[in-house]
This record gives structure tokens, sequence and C-alpha cells, in this order.
């Protein structure tokens, strides 16, 4: 039946944003202090507070998207410090998504920017390309030329070779555990970035369930998560990989899915919400995000493997997504306490984002310099023999800035750390895992 009113006009405000959920922030400034941003430039724009201030302008058309808001808005690392802090329960990391994909429809970036997102938007979620774009360099790496290589290198370029880990013997000693028929079954997501340059992650995450007891099972063919495309805007793409990712998740019969990068755990544990409208999926999707687990809770309790006698002090370093996003702090550093001789001590503000965030580090490099160097002055103060994380992300940037410094304090991932204490004590064995 055709109505006789005059059809209401959408406002811009629907399109930017879900506009109700900009209400939440009552501007009490709470979130300020944990935000990386807001503590590096002091400017109320670069604050969680002031973006929500923008987004809300931008969502009732009192403001363009010029050059200058969409500088504010993507020099946010999409940490969700601020969701932390926020006492409003502000869903600041759903607020920064919608508005990026919106900005991405609105407004036109430079060449510079477009070209440079492009690249990333087409190397980086796909692990073969990947794996071809990095060969020259495992080349010169393996002629052992890397070292020449880079102090030859212009600064920035050289800043960026740096974060990329060791290319020869990652992962190579590492081999897939036996699948006991006992709990579970469980999968390891082995994410699109992490496969190629941290697969020893993946690897002894599997290991680990094994000893545990857990079947683990093979995924069928996953695809990038999609935390990517969500971070930078790109948000049909990010609902074509979650559609992939929940269809093989669902037919592989896993009880559990971990993944060894704390971004991808978030996004997996988020697409129920992402897919909520997606009408053949909406309800496969809530029923991965419910299976998506950390591997630390997973090796809980009685449940943890022996481990080896290992005297070292520790610090341990929260991923955002894993901090911010799942609240999942305690888990691991109870994992990292319960082997024997393991001392850990805190580092000053170890939930605060050390510049990796995804690509940050490569779209956004003195700032992310600026936080890593604020990270290696807290770890360095601590003392300790090793910092250890759960995301390659932050142990790529960690390690490289370490490594500008001549510091010794050794960066591992927490798979890879607890399976060094588990399956042998020997340091050696496990070289091509530390950074
Ligand atoms: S996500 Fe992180 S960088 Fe962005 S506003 Fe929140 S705390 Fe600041
Ligand atoms: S986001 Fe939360 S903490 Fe920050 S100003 Fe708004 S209500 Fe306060």
């Amino acid at each position: 039946m055709q109505s006789n009113q005059p059809q209401q006009k959408r406002g811009p405000a629907r399109d930017v944003v879900d506009y109700e959920l900009l209400f939440d922030c009552v501007h009490c400034g709470l979130c300020l202090e944990a935000c990386p941003t807001y503590i590096l430039t002091r400017a109320e724009m670069d604050s969680p507070r002031g973006r929500i201030y923008q987004m809300k302008a931008l969502a009732e058309a009192r403001l363009d998207a010029d050059a200058d808001v969409v500088r504010h808005l993507d020099f946010c690392l999409g940490c969700r410090g601020c969701e932390t802090a926020c006492p409003s329960g502000v869903r600041y990391g759903a607020l920064i998504e919608q508005t990026r994909a919106w900005i991405e429809n609105n407004y036109r970036r430079p060449l510079s920017d477009r070209v440079r997102r492009w690249l990333i938007g087409a190397l980086f979620p796909y692990p073969s390309r990947l794996r071809a774009a990095l060969t020259p360099l495992a080349i010169i790496e393996r002629a052992g030329l890397r070292p020449l290589l880079q102090r030859a290198m212009p600064r920035g370029l050289r800043e960026w070779i740096e974060l990329v880990p060791a290319l020869t013997g990652n992962g190579a000693r590492s081999s897939t555990a036996p699948a006991p028929d006992g709990r579970g079954p469980v999968a390891v997501h082995h994410g699109c970035v992490a496969q190629v340059l941290a697969d020893s992650a993946n690897r002894s995450a599997e290991r680990l369930l094994g000893a545990a007891g857990y079947k683990v099972v093979p995924l069928p063919r996953t695809v990038c998560c999609g935390a990517l495309d969500l971070h930078s805007g790109n948000r049909r793409r990010a609902l074509e990989f979650a559609r992939a990712n929940v269809r093989a998740i669902e037919q592989s019969g896993a009880e559990y899915v971990i993944s060894t990068a704390s971004g991808c755990s978030t996004a997996m544990a988020e697409y129920g919400e992402l897919l909520k409208d997606d009408p053949e999926l909406a309800q496969s999707a809530r029923d991965v995000s419910a299976r998506v687990k950390e591997l630390s809770l997973l090796l809980a309790g009685e449940r943890q493997p022996a481990t080896r006698r290992f005297e070292c002090v520790v610090t341990y370093h929260d991923a955002c997504h894993l901090a911010h996003g799942m609240g999942i702090r305690e888990q691991p550093r109870a994992l990292l306490r319960s082997i024997p001789g393991v001392k850990l001590v805190e580092m000053e503000m170890p939930d605060l984002c050390c510049g990796s965030a995804g690509t940050y580090n490569l779209t956004h490099p003195q700032a992310a310099r600026e936080l890593a160097q604020r990270k290696a002055d807290a770890i360095a103060a601590t003392g300790v023999d090793y910092v250890v994380l759960a995301n390659p992300g932050c142990q790529f940037q960690i390690a490289a800035e370490l490594r500008r410094r001549g510091a010794r304090i050794k960066v591992m991932h927490l798979a890879d750390f607890v399976a060094m204490a588990v399956f042998n004590g020997n340091e050696a064995k496990y070289s091509d895992r530390i950074s």
C-alpha cells in the first residue's frame, strides 16, 4: 500500500555511525590519559572525546570530511584503550570502524595515501602475495647481506624493513601436534600476515594444545580475519572475509577456535555483531564468536602441560585487542607464573599500545616509533630477560626497537615461550622464534 506521507529525507547522521551510540559519551574525559595519541600530542582532537565530538559533528553534517578531520581520525590507533577507561561503556571501537567506512566512501584521499593504502590492502591479507613480495629480502638475508642492505637504506625505508623479523628459519623446527582424540576439538586460525611472519606461534599453539589433551583439527581454507579492513574502513571486504571464515570454522567442527594474533581473535569474537544482519549467516556467526578462546584459557589449571624448570625474569606486554577488546589480562600472566623458575615483573603501563596497531607503524611511522620508544623504556626499566606477548605485530614492533638500542632483552610470543618451557628448556632450539 502506498503512503501519502512525504518520504522523510534520510539525514546524514544515520549514514556515518550508529548515531545513538554517540550519546553514551558524557564528555567526562576519564579516557584521555589512557589514549596513546592524546599522550603524544596533548591535543583534544587527538583524544577519544575529541574524536567522538568530530564523529557527531560529521553525523549531524555540522562538519565536512576534510583533510583535517580525516587526519585526526586516521591518527587513532584503534587500540580501544579508551573503552577500558570509559565508565559509560562507550563503544568507541564500533564508532571509529563505522566512521572510517563512511570516510572511505565520502572523502577522496591524496594520491600517495591512496597508493599506500591500496598496496597494504592488496598485499597483507594474502599470504601468497606477501611471501612473494618478501622473497628478494629472504634471498638477501640468506646471503648474509641483510644488515648491509638495512644500513644502506634511507631512514624511513630502513625502519620499515627493521620491522620484518628474520625470514629464514621461522618455524622450521616446528611440527604439528599429534591429534589425540581428547578434549576439544580445537582449531588454530593461522591468520594472514601471522602465517607468513610468525607461523612458529601457530605451530607452538597446536603442539601445546595437543600436549594438553585437545584434539587439534585443521581448518578448511581460511582467509584474513578482516580486522585489517575493518580498521581501515573497507567494511565490504571485511564482511566477505568474515563470511568465508564463519563457513570454514563451522565446517571444521571445532568446539574452540584460537588465533595467536590478538586482533584476529577480537575480530572473530565479534563476527556475531558484524554479521548480525546477514540473512544466511547471522546465527552461525554468533556461534563461531562464542567458540573463540585465547590460548592461555585453554591451557589453564589442570590442563596445562607439565613444564620444565626455566629460570628467568619475564615481563608481559598486553596486546591492545586482547586486553581492551577481549578483557584478557590475567590468564596469560597466570600461565607464565605457573612455569617453575619464571619470575614475572610488571612494566609501567603494560597495556599502553606499542605503536604496532595493525599497519599503523607503516602508515604513521613517526608516532608509532615514539610509542615503541616509550614501550622499550618501560621494558628496559624492569631489567628482565624476556618480554612475552600474545600478538606478532607487537613482537615485531618491540623487537625492532630493542634491537635498535642494542638491548639484550629477548622478545617471544606467549605460545613459543610456553612451548620452550614445555618441550625443551634449551633456548638454542627455539632461537629462530626469539626476536
Ligand atoms: S582507540 Fe586508542 S588511540 Fe584511538 S581514541 Fe581510543 S585510546 Fe585513543
Ligand atoms: S568516551 Fe567515555 S571516558 Fe571518554 S569522555 Fe566519553 S564518557 Fe568519558
